[in-house]
C-alpha cells in the first residue's frame, strides 16, 4: 500500500511537473508578447507622431508642442518664435528627376533644418516641401534672425545624388509670440504670410511678419473668395482695344481685355486677379466665359452687317496648357457660329517657350482650323530664335516697355527695330502694343510695322462704343 502510494505521489508529481514546465513556458511567450505588442504599439504611436518620410514631427505632434510652449511661455514671460520655411523651386526638381531624389533630397534637408536648432526646439514637416520650426524661448528677435541665415547657408550647400548636384535654396518667415500673435494659429499664419513675402521677394531669404503683410493677405483672401462668384454675379465685362493696320488705315481686328468690377473694391486690374484665378485653378472656367463672350460678340457683329473683323483673346498659360483646349475652342466655336477666321489666340512668349513640341503640336492644330496665333508680350520671355523659326506663328507683339521713348531711347529703338526685322524675316506680321505718342507711331511706320495698339489710336472700350468707332472708320 504504501508503495502505490509513493508511485502515486511520483506520477501526481510528475505531472505536475510537466503543468509547470508548461505554465512557465506560456508565462514566457505571454511577456514576449507582451513586450511585441508593446513595441508595436510604440511604433503605432510614433508613426502617429512622426513623419514616415524624415523621421520628424508631424502637424499633429507639432500642434501639441507649440500649445504646451505657449503656455510655458506665458507663465515665464519668454519669446517664443515661429519660422515657416518652404524650399524653393522644389517642385521642379521632383517632376525632372524623380520623386525618389526628391524623397532623399527631403531627408537631407531634414537632417540639416535639425543641425540648426537646438535640443530644446522642434523642426516638424507640415506636408510636402514645408517645414515649421518653434524656436523655445528666445531672448529676443535676433536670436530667430540667426537661426533663419544659419538655415538659409546650410540648405544651399550642393547635394550629390547619382551624379546629379543639387542646389536648393529656401524661403523663411518669421512671427514672434508675443508681438505678432498670442494664439497657436494666428503665429503660424503669420510665419506663413512672411514666408509667402520672402517668395516673393525674390526667394532665398527671410522675412519678418508686419501688420501689413496681413492686410495684404487679407485683400487677397477677399479677392479670392469673392473670385469664385463673381463670373455668376456678372460682374465681369470685357473691353475691346482696336488694332490699327498702318498700311491701309483700317481696323482689322480688336485685342479683348478683361475688367472685373468688384461691388465694393470697384474696378480691378487683370493684372492683379489673372494669377490668382491660375493659382487658385479657377483660369479655366474664367477664360472660357472670356472666349465665349467674345465669339458672341463678333458674331454679332457680323450679324449686325460690320465687316468681319478678328477679335482676340489672351490664354493663360495654364489653359494654353490644358488638353482640352482645342475641345472646348471647337465647341464654343459651333455653339456660337463664329467662323474660325475670325478668331485670334494671343499667348504670352513665356508660356509657348516651356514645352516646344507640346506647343508645336497645338498651335498646329489651331492654325489649321483658320485661327490666327499671336506672340504675346514679346522680347521679355527669352525666346530661343531657332525654336521661334519652327513655331507656327502669324504675329508677333513687341512688348510695350521696349517701345517707351522710341525713338529717343538708342537702345530700345534698336531692340524694337531688330524685332521687327526678325519677325518679317520669318514671315510673321508686327503688332507694336502700347503705343501711346505720334513720334512712336512715325518711327513704326518708318520700320514698316504692320499694326499699333494703344492709347494714341484708342483705348479699350466696351462692345457699344466700339461698335460706334467701326461705324466711323466704315464712314471714311
Ligand atoms: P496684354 O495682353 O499685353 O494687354 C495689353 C495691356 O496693355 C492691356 O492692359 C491694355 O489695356 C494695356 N494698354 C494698351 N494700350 C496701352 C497704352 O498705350 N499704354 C499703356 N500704358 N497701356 C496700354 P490690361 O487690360 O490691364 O491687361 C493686362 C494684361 O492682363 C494683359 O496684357 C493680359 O496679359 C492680361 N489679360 C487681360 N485680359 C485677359 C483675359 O481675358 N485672359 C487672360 N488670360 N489674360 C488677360
Ligand atoms: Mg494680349
Ligand atoms: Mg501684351
Amino acid at each position: 500500500l504504501a508503495k502505490k502510494y509513493e508511485q502515486d505521489y511520483l506520477v501526481k508529481q510528475n505531472l505536475s511537473s510537466t503543468y509547470l514546465l508548461r505554465s512557465m513556458r506560456f508565462a514566457i511567450e505571454r511577456n514576449w508578447m507582451m513586450e511585441q505588442l508593446e513595441k508595436a504599439r510604440k511604433i503605432e504611436q510614433h508613426l502617429a507622431y512622426h513623419d514616415v518620410l524624415t523621421g520628424l514631427p508631424n502637424r499633429q505632434l507639432f500642434q501639441d508642442r507649440l500649445d504646451q510652449i505657449l503656455k510655458q511661455a506665458i507663465r515665464r514671460e519668454k519669446m517664443v518664435s515661429i519660422l515657416s520655411i518652404d524650399l524653393d523651386g522644389f517642385k521642379r526638381i521632383n517632376d525632372t528627376l524623380g520623386h525618389r531624389i526628391g524623397d532623399h533630397i527631403l531627408k537631407i534637408m531634414s537632417q540639416r533644418l535639425k543641425s540648426c536648432i537646438r535640443k530644446s526646439d522642434t523642426v516638424a514637416r507640415q506636408g510636402g516641401d514645408e517645414f515649421i520650426i518653434i524656436l523655445n524661448e528666445i531672448g529676443n528677435e535676433k536670436h530667430a534672425i540667426t537661426v533663419a541665415k544659419k538655415i538659409l547657408t546650410s540648405l544651399v550647400e550642393p547635394i550629390n545624388i547619382d551624379h546629379h548636384i543639387c542646389r536648393l535654396t529656401c524661403s523663411i518667415g518669421i512671427s514672434l509670440y508675443p508681438s505678432d500673435g498670442q494664439t497657436a494659429s494666428n503665429l503660424v499664419k503669420h510665419a506663413e504670410i512672411a514666408m509667402h513675402r520672402a517668395k516673393k521677394q525674390g526667394r532665398n531669404t527671410y522675412q519678418l511678419y508686419n501688420l501689413s503683410m496681413d492686410a495684404e493677405a487679407l485683400e487677397r483672401l477677399e479677392l479670392e473668395n469673392n473670385l469664385h462668384t463673381a463670373i455668376e454675379r456678372r460682374e465681369f465685362k470685357l473691353l475691346y482695344q482696336p488694332k490699327l493696320n498702318l498700311t491701309n488705315g483700317r481696323i482689322e481686328g480688336v485685342e479683348a481685355l478683361i475688367r472685373w468690377n468688384h461691388p465694393t473694391l470697384g474696378r480691378i486690374s487683370p493684372n492683379k486677379f489673372i494669377p490668382l484665378a491660375e493659382e487658385t485653378g479657377l483660369i479655366e472656367q474664367l477664360g472660357e466665359w472670356v472666349l465665349h463672350s467674345a465669339c458672341i460678340h463678333a458674331k454679332s457683329l457680323i450679324q449686325e452687317g460690320f465687316p468681319g473683323i478678328r477679335f482676340s483673346v489672351n490664354l493663360s498659360n495654364k489653359q494654353f496648357r490644358n488638353k482640352h483646349l482645342h475641345e472646348m475652342i471647337e465647341q464654343i466655336l459651333n455653339k456660337t457660329g463664329l467662323p474660325p477666321e475670325h478668331l485670334g489666340l494671343e499667348i504670352t512668349e513665356s508660356s509657348v517657350m516651356k514645352d516646344v513640341s507640346y506647343t508645336i503640336k497645338v498651335l498646329r492644330k489651331l492654325k489649321e482650323k483658320g485661327i490666327k496665333i499671336f506672340i504675346d508680350d514679346f522680347g521679355t520671355g527669352y525666346s530661343s530664335l531657332s525654336y521661334l523659326k519652327k513655331l507656327p506663328i502669324d504675329v508677333l507683339k513687341i512688348d510695350r516697355s521696349f517701345l517707351e521713348g522710341v525713338p529717343e531711347d538708342k537702345e530700345n529703338k534698336s531692340i524694337s527695330s531688330a524685332i521687327i526685322f526678325l519677325a518679317h524675316n520669318l514671315g510673321m506680321q508686327v503688332v507694336a502694343e502700347g503705343v501711346e505718342t505720334p513720334r512712336q507711331l512715325s518711327f513704326l511706320r518708318s520700320m514698316r510695322c504692320n499694326y499699333i495698339q494703344g492709347f494714341l489710336f484708342s483705348k479699350p472700350l466696351d462692345f457699344e462704343d466700339l461698335k460706334l468707332l467701326l461705324k466711323e472708320y466704315r464712314n471714311i
